[in-house]
Protein backbone atom coordinates (compact mmCIF):
# COMPACT_ATOMS: atom_id res chain seq x y z
CA UNK A 1 0.00 0.00 0.00
CA UNK A 2 0.78 3.69 -0.78
CA UNK A 3 1.25 6.13 2.44
CA UNK A 4 1.85 9.27 0.57
CA UNK A 5 2.84 12.63 2.88
CA UNK A 6 1.52 15.98 1.69
CA UNK A 7 3.99 16.43 -0.95
CA UNK A 8 3.16 12.27 -2.47
CA UNK A 9 6.63 10.99 -0.72
CA UNK A 10 5.66 7.76 0.14
CA UNK A 11 6.70 7.74 3.75
CA UNK A 12 6.96 4.21 5.18
CA UNK A 13 9.41 3.59 2.15
CA UNK A 14 11.93 7.10 1.93
CA UNK A 15 11.86 7.32 6.43
CA UNK A 16 13.85 4.51 7.58
CA UNK A 17 17.09 4.37 6.29
CA UNK A 18 16.52 1.64 3.94
CA UNK A 19 16.88 2.07 0.20
CA UNK A 20 13.52 2.60 -1.52
CA UNK A 21 14.58 0.75 -4.61
CA UNK A 22 15.93 -2.31 -2.15
CA UNK A 23 12.91 -2.16 0.01
CA UNK A 24 10.81 -2.09 -2.59
CA UNK A 25 11.78 -5.39 -4.13
CA UNK A 26 11.51 -6.51 -0.62
CA UNK A 27 7.87 -6.06 -0.09
CA UNK A 28 7.73 -7.44 -3.49
CA UNK A 29 9.24 -10.91 -2.94
CA UNK A 30 12.36 -10.07 -4.99
CA UNK A 31 14.55 -9.71 -2.45
CA UNK A 32 15.45 -11.54 0.78
CA UNK A 33 15.99 -9.97 4.17
CA UNK A 34 18.94 -10.84 5.78
CA UNK A 35 19.60 -11.04 10.07
CA UNK A 36 21.59 -7.71 10.26
CA UNK A 37 18.73 -6.02 7.93
CA UNK A 38 16.01 -7.88 9.58
CA UNK A 39 17.52 -6.33 13.29
CA UNK A 40 18.15 -3.02 12.08
CA UNK A 41 14.12 -3.26 10.86
CA UNK A 42 13.28 -4.40 14.24
CA UNK A 43 14.96 -1.97 16.59
CA UNK A 44 14.75 1.38 13.90
CA UNK A 45 11.67 1.09 11.72
CA UNK A 46 8.23 3.20 13.82
CA UNK A 47 5.86 0.31 14.88
CA UNK A 48 2.94 1.85 11.80
CA UNK A 49 6.06 1.71 9.06
CA UNK A 50 6.75 -1.99 9.93
CA UNK A 51 3.21 -2.63 10.08
CA UNK A 52 2.65 -1.04 6.71
CA UNK A 53 5.40 -3.27 5.14
CA UNK A 54 4.07 -6.54 6.47
CA UNK A 55 0.59 -5.64 5.08
CA UNK A 56 1.93 -4.79 1.97
CA UNK A 57 3.88 -8.23 1.87
CA UNK A 58 0.74 -10.20 3.11
CA UNK A 59 -1.69 -8.64 0.47
CA UNK A 60 0.74 -9.49 -2.28
CA UNK A 61 0.67 -13.01 -1.31
CA UNK A 62 -3.09 -12.81 -0.07
CA UNK A 63 -4.70 -10.70 -1.74
CA UNK A 64 -6.89 -7.38 -0.38
CA UNK A 65 -10.22 -9.45 0.32
CA UNK A 66 -9.94 -12.58 2.16
CA UNK A 67 -8.57 -13.52 5.64
CA UNK A 68 -9.07 -16.67 7.36
CA UNK A 69 -10.05 -19.46 10.15
CA UNK A 70 -10.16 -22.74 11.15
CA UNK A 71 -12.71 -24.69 13.54
CA UNK A 72 -10.50 -27.13 15.73
CA UNK A 73 -10.25 -28.01 19.14
CA UNK A 74 -7.01 -28.26 21.24
CA UNK A 75 -7.30 -31.66 22.84
CA UNK A 76 -4.18 -32.47 25.51
CA UNK A 77 -4.23 -36.60 25.52
CA UNK A 78 -2.00 -36.17 28.46
CA UNK A 79 -0.43 -33.49 31.32
CA UNK A 80 2.41 -36.03 32.20
CA UNK A 81 5.35 -34.55 31.36
CA UNK A 82 9.21 -35.85 31.66
CA UNK A 83 10.38 -32.58 30.81
CA UNK A 84 10.42 -29.30 33.00
CA UNK A 85 10.19 -26.19 30.69
CA UNK A 86 10.45 -23.07 33.11
CA UNK A 87 7.47 -21.17 31.03
CA UNK A 88 5.51 -24.34 31.72
CA UNK A 89 2.81 -24.61 34.28
CA UNK A 90 0.72 -27.43 32.43
CA UNK A 91 3.18 -30.30 33.25
CA UNK A 92 2.72 -32.76 36.32
CA UNK A 93 4.74 -36.06 37.60
CA UNK A 94 2.63 -39.43 37.10
CA UNK A 95 1.97 -39.44 40.48
CA UNK A 96 0.43 -36.08 41.20
CA UNK A 97 -3.25 -35.68 42.11
CA UNK A 98 -4.09 -33.86 38.81
CA UNK A 99 -2.17 -35.68 36.48
CA UNK A 100 -4.12 -37.36 33.59
CA UNK A 101 -4.37 -39.18 30.60
CA UNK A 102 -7.25 -39.32 28.63
CA UNK A 103 -9.14 -42.48 27.66
CA UNK A 104 -10.39 -42.27 23.75
CA UNK A 105 -14.19 -42.26 25.13
CA UNK A 106 -13.12 -38.91 26.38
CA UNK A 107 -11.50 -37.71 23.13
CA UNK A 108 -14.39 -39.03 21.10
CA UNK A 109 -16.64 -37.18 23.30
CA UNK A 110 -14.73 -33.57 22.81
CA UNK A 111 -14.30 -34.22 19.03
CA UNK A 112 -18.33 -34.91 18.76
CA UNK A 113 -18.64 -31.90 20.48
CA UNK A 114 -16.47 -30.05 18.09
CA UNK A 115 -18.09 -31.81 15.05
CA UNK A 116 -21.47 -30.28 16.28
CA UNK A 117 -20.18 -26.75 15.53
CA UNK A 118 -18.94 -27.45 12.34
CA UNK A 119 -15.04 -28.35 13.26
CA UNK A 120 -13.07 -29.66 10.80
CA UNK A 121 -9.71 -30.51 12.69
CA UNK A 122 -8.52 -31.35 16.07
CA UNK A 123 -5.23 -29.96 17.67
CA UNK A 124 -3.53 -32.90 19.70
CA UNK A 125 -0.65 -32.69 22.05
CA UNK A 126 0.39 -33.83 25.42
CA UNK A 127 2.79 -33.49 27.93
CA UNK A 128 6.12 -36.38 26.96
CA UNK A 129 4.54 -39.41 29.06
CA UNK A 130 6.99 -42.02 29.60
CA UNK A 131 4.32 -44.52 30.53
CA UNK A 132 2.51 -44.67 27.30
CA UNK A 133 3.16 -47.39 24.70
CA UNK A 134 2.90 -46.80 21.11
CA UNK A 135 0.00 -48.99 20.82
CA UNK A 136 -1.53 -45.92 22.83
CA UNK A 137 -1.30 -44.16 20.38
CA UNK A 138 -1.85 -46.07 17.05
CA UNK A 139 -5.33 -46.85 18.99
CA UNK A 140 -5.90 -43.34 19.67
CA UNK A 141 -5.34 -42.67 16.20
CA UNK A 142 -7.53 -45.37 14.67
CA UNK A 143 -10.46 -45.01 17.10
CA UNK A 144 -10.62 -41.15 16.19
CA UNK A 145 -10.57 -41.89 12.35
CA UNK A 146 -13.07 -44.75 12.39
CA UNK A 147 -15.91 -42.53 14.59
CA UNK A 148 -14.87 -39.07 12.42
CA UNK A 149 -13.39 -40.25 9.43
CA UNK A 150 -13.38 -36.54 8.21
CA UNK A 151 -11.81 -34.86 11.16
CA UNK A 152 -8.01 -34.12 10.10
CA UNK A 153 -5.47 -34.89 12.66
CA UNK A 154 -3.26 -32.13 13.36
CA UNK A 155 -1.33 -34.20 16.29
CA UNK A 156 1.71 -34.24 18.33
CA UNK A 157 4.91 -32.25 18.16
CA UNK A 158 8.43 -32.23 17.57
CA UNK A 159 9.92 -32.98 20.89
CA UNK A 160 7.12 -35.58 21.68
CA UNK A 161 8.34 -37.51 18.25
CA UNK A 162 12.05 -37.08 20.25
CA UNK A 163 10.76 -38.76 23.19
CA UNK A 164 8.70 -41.43 20.86
CA UNK A 165 12.37 -42.34 19.47
CA UNK A 166 13.65 -42.58 23.16
CA UNK A 167 10.27 -44.49 24.92
CA UNK A 168 9.58 -46.91 21.75
CA UNK A 169 13.47 -47.82 20.98
CA UNK A 170 12.04 -48.41 17.26
CA UNK A 171 14.47 -50.07 14.51
CA UNK A 172 16.18 -47.83 12.56
CA UNK A 173 19.93 -46.82 11.94
CA UNK A 174 19.88 -43.07 13.59
CA UNK A 175 17.65 -40.68 14.26
CA UNK A 176 15.90 -39.56 10.55
CA UNK A 177 15.47 -43.42 10.25
CA UNK A 178 13.69 -44.18 13.81
CA UNK A 179 11.85 -41.14 13.43
CA UNK A 180 10.55 -42.06 9.79
CA UNK A 181 9.25 -45.60 11.23
CA UNK A 182 7.54 -44.30 14.27
CA UNK A 183 6.08 -41.78 11.94
CA UNK A 184 5.15 -44.47 9.51
CA UNK A 185 3.45 -45.96 12.37
CA UNK A 186 1.07 -43.11 13.01
CA UNK A 187 -0.14 -42.01 10.09
CA UNK A 188 -0.91 -45.40 9.11
CA UNK A 189 -3.06 -45.33 11.94
CA UNK A 190 -4.41 -41.40 11.20
CA UNK A 191 -1.81 -38.63 11.85
CA UNK A 192 -2.95 -36.42 9.01
CA UNK A 193 -0.18 -34.07 9.92
CA UNK A 194 2.37 -32.18 12.78
CA UNK A 195 2.04 -28.87 14.60
CA UNK A 196 5.05 -26.74 15.25
CA UNK A 197 4.90 -27.13 18.90
CA UNK A 198 7.40 -26.71 20.94
CA UNK A 199 9.40 -24.30 18.75
CA UNK A 200 10.11 -21.97 21.55
CA UNK A 201 13.56 -19.87 20.78
CA UNK A 202 16.11 -22.32 18.84
CA UNK A 203 19.16 -20.36 20.21
CA UNK A 204 20.88 -22.57 22.46
CA UNK A 205 21.87 -20.27 24.67
CA UNK A 206 18.53 -19.81 25.64
CA UNK A 207 16.84 -22.90 25.02
CA UNK A 208 19.00 -25.03 27.68
CA UNK A 209 17.73 -22.84 30.06
CA UNK A 210 13.77 -22.48 29.19
CA UNK A 211 13.54 -25.95 27.68
CA UNK A 212 14.64 -28.61 30.04
CA UNK A 213 14.84 -32.37 28.81
CA UNK A 214 12.97 -31.09 25.88
CA UNK A 215 14.23 -31.69 22.00
CA UNK A 216 17.11 -29.37 21.08
CA UNK A 217 16.51 -27.13 18.05
CA UNK A 218 18.45 -29.44 15.95
CA UNK A 219 16.26 -32.18 16.63
CA UNK A 220 13.16 -30.11 16.16
CA UNK A 221 14.06 -28.99 12.78
CA UNK A 222 15.24 -32.90 12.12
CA UNK A 223 11.73 -33.93 13.19
CA UNK A 224 9.81 -31.56 10.56
CA UNK A 225 11.98 -32.84 8.07
CA UNK A 226 11.05 -35.89 8.25
CA UNK A 227 7.25 -35.06 8.08
CA UNK A 228 8.16 -33.50 5.23
CA UNK A 229 10.52 -36.04 3.15
CA UNK A 230 7.05 -38.55 4.19
CA UNK A 231 4.38 -36.07 2.27
CA UNK A 232 3.26 -34.22 5.49
CA UNK A 233 2.74 -30.56 6.15
CA UNK A 234 3.55 -28.71 9.42
CA UNK A 235 3.61 -25.35 10.82
CA UNK A 236 6.20 -23.28 12.60
CA UNK A 237 6.39 -21.79 15.61
CA UNK A 238 7.81 -19.33 18.23
CA UNK A 239 7.09 -18.34 22.14
CA UNK A 240 9.38 -15.12 23.10
CA UNK A 241 9.21 -12.55 25.24
CA UNK A 242 11.21 -14.25 27.74
CA UNK A 243 14.74 -14.43 28.42
CA UNK A 244 15.68 -14.25 24.47
CA UNK A 245 16.42 -11.52 22.79
CA UNK A 246 15.43 -9.78 19.47
CA UNK A 247 19.11 -11.48 17.43
CA UNK A 248 17.56 -14.47 19.29
CA UNK A 249 14.26 -13.79 17.31
CA UNK A 250 15.57 -13.11 13.89
CA UNK A 251 18.46 -16.24 14.49
CA UNK A 252 14.84 -18.48 14.96
CA UNK A 253 13.00 -17.08 11.80
CA UNK A 254 16.31 -17.69 10.13
CA UNK A 255 16.85 -21.36 10.59
CA UNK A 256 12.91 -21.90 10.12
CA UNK A 257 13.64 -20.34 6.66
CA UNK A 258 16.51 -21.94 5.73
CA UNK A 259 15.01 -25.49 6.71
CA UNK A 260 12.11 -24.67 4.61
CA UNK A 261 14.61 -24.17 1.50
CA UNK A 262 15.98 -27.39 1.87
CA UNK A 263 12.71 -29.02 2.32
CA UNK A 264 11.22 -27.80 -0.90
CA UNK A 265 14.25 -27.78 -2.81
CA UNK A 266 14.66 -31.57 -1.83
CA UNK A 267 11.51 -33.55 -1.73
CA UNK A 268 8.45 -30.76 -2.83
CA UNK A 269 9.20 -32.65 -6.65
CA UNK A 270 7.98 -35.74 -5.18
CA UNK A 271 5.36 -34.53 -2.93
CA UNK A 272 7.27 -33.58 0.15
CA UNK A 273 5.25 -31.77 2.58
CA UNK A 274 6.62 -28.15 3.81
CA UNK A 275 6.34 -25.76 7.05
CA UNK A 276 2.83 -24.14 6.03
CA UNK A 277 2.78 -21.87 8.40
CA UNK A 278 4.69 -20.08 11.08
CA UNK A 279 2.58 -18.56 14.57
CA UNK A 280 4.57 -16.53 17.04
CA UNK A 281 3.26 -15.36 20.78
CA UNK A 282 4.48 -14.01 23.73
CA UNK A 283 5.73 -16.12 26.97
CA UNK A 284 2.67 -16.14 29.81
CA UNK A 285 4.74 -16.10 32.68
CA UNK A 286 1.40 -16.53 35.18
CA UNK A 287 1.80 -19.80 37.44
CA UNK A 288 5.17 -20.60 35.80
CA UNK A 289 8.94 -20.79 37.00
CA UNK A 290 10.51 -18.78 34.59
CA UNK A 291 7.63 -15.90 35.33
CA UNK A 292 9.27 -15.04 38.47
CA UNK A 293 12.42 -13.58 37.46
CA UNK A 294 12.26 -10.28 37.64
CA UNK A 295 11.23 -8.06 35.09
CA UNK A 296 13.69 -6.49 33.13
CA UNK A 297 13.44 -2.08 32.85
CA UNK A 298 13.42 -0.72 29.71
CA UNK A 299 15.08 2.19 31.12
CA UNK A 300 18.12 0.20 32.26
CA UNK A 301 21.07 1.26 30.34
CA UNK A 302 22.31 -2.17 29.52
CA UNK A 303 20.55 -3.69 26.27
CA UNK A 304 18.63 -6.68 26.81
CA UNK A 305 20.84 -9.78 26.57
CA UNK A 306 20.25 -11.21 23.22
CA UNK A 307 19.21 -7.87 21.55
CA UNK A 308 21.87 -7.20 18.97
CA UNK A 309 23.98 -10.99 18.46
CA UNK A 310 21.96 -14.27 18.81
CA UNK A 311 23.23 -16.69 21.16
CA UNK A 312 24.44 -13.60 23.45
CA UNK A 313 24.70 -15.75 26.69
CA UNK A 314 27.94 -14.28 27.64
CA UNK A 315 26.50 -11.64 29.60
CA UNK A 316 26.27 -11.54 33.10
CA UNK A 317 22.45 -11.02 33.00
CA UNK A 318 21.64 -13.42 30.75
CA UNK A 319 18.79 -15.32 32.11
CA UNK A 320 18.48 -13.79 35.34
CA UNK A 321 15.47 -11.32 33.65
CA UNK A 322 12.48 -11.81 31.48
CA UNK A 323 10.98 -9.18 29.20
CA UNK A 324 7.42 -9.65 29.16
CA UNK A 325 6.27 -8.60 25.89
CA UNK A 326 3.57 -6.27 25.39
CA UNK A 327 1.30 -5.53 22.20
CA UNK A 328 3.99 -3.30 20.42
CA UNK A 329 6.80 -5.84 20.92
CA UNK A 330 4.60 -8.81 19.20
CA UNK A 331 2.97 -6.55 16.25
CA UNK A 332 6.67 -5.84 15.67
CA UNK A 333 7.93 -9.56 15.80
CA UNK A 334 4.69 -10.65 13.48
CA UNK A 335 5.34 -8.14 10.84
CA UNK A 336 9.32 -8.71 10.93
CA UNK A 337 8.18 -12.76 10.81
CA UNK A 338 6.10 -11.92 7.67
CA UNK A 339 8.97 -10.04 5.60
CA UNK A 340 11.41 -12.66 6.64
CA UNK A 341 9.48 -16.09 5.88
CA UNK A 342 9.07 -15.09 2.18
CA UNK A 343 8.49 -19.21 1.74
CA UNK A 344 6.04 -19.50 4.31
CA UNK A 345 2.00 -19.04 3.33
CA UNK A 346 0.35 -17.77 6.32
CA UNK A 347 1.31 -15.98 8.90
CA UNK A 348 -1.20 -16.66 11.88
CA UNK A 349 -2.46 -14.06 14.33
CA UNK A 350 -2.27 -15.16 17.91
CA UNK A 351 -5.16 -13.68 19.35
CA UNK A 352 -5.66 -16.52 22.20
CA UNK A 353 -2.45 -14.83 23.85
CA UNK A 354 -2.96 -11.36 23.18
CA UNK A 355 -6.49 -10.73 23.39
CA UNK A 356 -9.09 -10.54 20.30
CA UNK A 357 -8.73 -6.87 19.46
CA UNK A 358 -5.27 -6.96 19.24
CA UNK A 359 -5.46 -10.12 17.26
CA UNK A 360 -7.49 -7.99 14.72
CA UNK A 361 -4.91 -5.23 14.36
CA UNK A 362 -2.40 -8.29 13.93
CA UNK A 363 -4.64 -8.93 10.72
CA UNK A 364 -2.41 -5.43 9.97
CA UNK A 365 0.82 -6.27 10.34
CA UNK A 366 1.33 -9.16 8.51
CA UNK A 367 -1.00 -11.99 9.78
CA UNK A 368 -3.64 -13.76 6.78
CA UNK A 369 -5.17 -15.91 9.31
CA UNK A 370 -6.71 -15.86 12.54
CA UNK A 371 -6.39 -19.10 14.11
CA UNK A 372 -8.84 -21.44 15.59
CA UNK A 373 -12.26 -20.74 17.43
CA UNK A 374 -11.03 -22.07 21.18
CA UNK A 375 -13.45 -24.66 22.66
CA UNK A 376 -10.85 -25.81 24.94
CA UNK A 377 -7.26 -24.83 25.77
CA UNK A 378 -5.38 -26.14 28.76
CA UNK A 379 -1.70 -25.53 28.12
CA UNK A 380 -1.65 -21.47 27.60
CA UNK A 381 -4.27 -21.30 29.81
CA UNK A 382 -2.27 -22.70 32.84
CA UNK A 383 -0.07 -19.72 32.80
CA UNK A 384 -2.85 -17.40 32.87
CA UNK A 385 -4.53 -16.87 29.01
CA UNK A 386 -8.30 -17.26 29.10
CA UNK A 387 -9.36 -16.22 25.61
CA UNK A 388 -11.83 -18.13 23.97
CA UNK A 389 -14.42 -17.32 20.93
CA UNK A 390 -17.23 -18.04 18.97
CA UNK A 391 -17.03 -18.62 14.99
CA UNK A 392 -19.36 -15.97 15.45
CA UNK A 393 -17.36 -13.83 17.29
CA UNK A 394 -14.26 -14.75 14.80
CA UNK A 395 -15.59 -13.80 11.92
CA UNK A 396 -16.97 -10.29 13.12
CA UNK A 397 -13.77 -9.93 13.98
CA UNK A 398 -12.28 -10.29 10.40
CA UNK A 399 -15.07 -8.63 8.92
CA UNK A 400 -14.87 -5.46 11.27
CA UNK A 401 -10.85 -5.29 10.55
CA UNK A 402 -12.21 -5.16 6.74
CA UNK A 403 -12.06 -8.34 4.96
CA UNK A 404 -14.20 -11.09 4.22
CA UNK A 405 -13.69 -13.97 6.39
CA UNK A 406 -13.48 -17.24 5.69
CA UNK A 407 -13.45 -20.92 7.08
CA UNK A 408 -10.19 -22.93 5.97
CA UNK A 409 -9.26 -26.61 6.45
CA UNK A 410 -5.17 -27.25 7.55
CA UNK A 411 -4.29 -26.92 3.83
CA UNK A 412 -5.48 -23.32 3.75
CA UNK A 413 -8.22 -24.39 0.96
CA UNK A 414 -11.25 -22.04 1.69
CA UNK A 415 -14.44 -24.03 2.80
CA UNK A 416 -17.24 -21.36 2.93
CA UNK A 417 -16.05 -17.90 2.00
CA UNK A 418 -18.61 -15.78 4.45
CA UNK A 419 -20.28 -13.42 1.94
CA UNK A 420 -23.81 -13.45 2.32
CA UNK A 421 -26.60 -13.40 4.93
CA UNK A 422 -25.98 -17.00 6.61
CA UNK A 423 -22.60 -15.78 7.37
CA UNK A 424 -21.86 -16.81 11.36
CA UNK A 425 -21.91 -13.56 12.53
CA UNK A 426 -25.05 -12.43 10.65
CA UNK A 427 -27.01 -14.88 12.46
CA UNK A 428 -26.76 -13.06 15.42
CA UNK A 429 -29.32 -11.51 16.38
CA UNK A 430 -28.25 -10.72 20.44
CA UNK A 431 -24.75 -10.01 20.58
CA UNK A 432 -24.41 -9.96 24.43
CA UNK A 433 -25.60 -13.77 24.04
CA UNK A 434 -21.44 -14.13 22.66
CA UNK A 435 -20.06 -13.43 25.75
CA UNK A 436 -21.77 -16.19 28.06
CA UNK A 437 -19.93 -19.21 28.99
CA UNK A 438 -21.51 -21.66 26.56
CA UNK A 439 -20.13 -21.83 22.66
CA UNK A 440 -23.15 -20.32 20.57
CA UNK A 441 -24.27 -23.60 18.49
CA UNK A 442 -27.32 -22.24 17.55
CA UNK A 443 -28.35 -21.11 14.53
CA UNK A 444 -25.36 -23.11 12.66
CA UNK A 445 -26.02 -26.40 10.80
CA UNK A 446 -22.90 -29.08 11.70
CA UNK A 447 -21.62 -30.24 8.19
CA UNK A 448 -22.28 -33.89 7.17
CA UNK A 449 -20.69 -36.17 9.68
CA UNK A 450 -19.67 -39.96 9.34
CA UNK A 451 -21.95 -40.60 12.77
CA UNK A 452 -24.71 -38.92 14.34
CA UNK A 453 -23.23 -36.88 17.00
CA UNK A 454 -25.56 -35.18 20.32
CA UNK A 455 -24.23 -32.25 22.00
CA UNK A 456 -23.54 -34.00 25.15
CA UNK A 457 -24.02 -31.79 29.02
CA UNK A 458 -20.08 -31.59 28.34
CA UNK A 459 -20.74 -28.34 26.30
CA UNK A 460 -21.36 -26.20 29.13
CA UNK A 461 -17.74 -26.39 30.19
CA UNK A 462 -16.51 -25.03 27.27
CA UNK A 463 -15.63 -21.54 28.73
CA UNK A 464 -16.40 -18.58 26.02
CA UNK A 465 -15.23 -15.23 27.45
S1 LIG B 1 5.95 -27.23 27.68
FE1 LIG B 1 5.39 -29.28 27.00
S2 LIG B 1 7.35 -30.40 27.00
FE2 LIG B 1 7.66 -28.57 28.30
S3 LIG B 1 7.17 -29.27 30.40
FE3 LIG B 1 5.28 -28.37 29.53
S4 LIG B 1 4.17 -30.14 28.72
FE4 LIG B 1 6.33 -30.78 28.99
Amino acid sequence: MFHPDSTGRDLTRDACGFDPGWLGALLAGEVRLDPRAALRMYHTVPLFTLGCWADERCRSLHGDRVRTYVIDRNINYTNVCTARCTFCAFRRDGDEDDAYTLSLDDIKEKIAELVAIGGTQILMQGGMNPHLPLSYYEDLLAGIKAAFPRVHVHAFSPPEFIEFVRFFDPPGDGLEAKLAYVFERLMKAGLDSLPGGGGEIFAHSVRRRIGLGKATAEEWLTVMRVAHRLGMNTSATMMFGHIEGVADRVHHMDLVRQWQDRSIADFARDGGGRYKAFISWPFQRENTPLGRLPEWDAADEQAFPGDVVAEGGESERFGKVVRVAGATDYLRTQALSRLYLDNVYSIGASWVTMGPHIGQVALHFGASDMGSVMMEENVVSAAGTTYCLTEAVLCRLIRNAGFLPAQRDNSYNLLRLHDGPEAPDRLVTDWSRQRARKLAIEGRQAPPAAVEVTVSAGIDRLAVQ
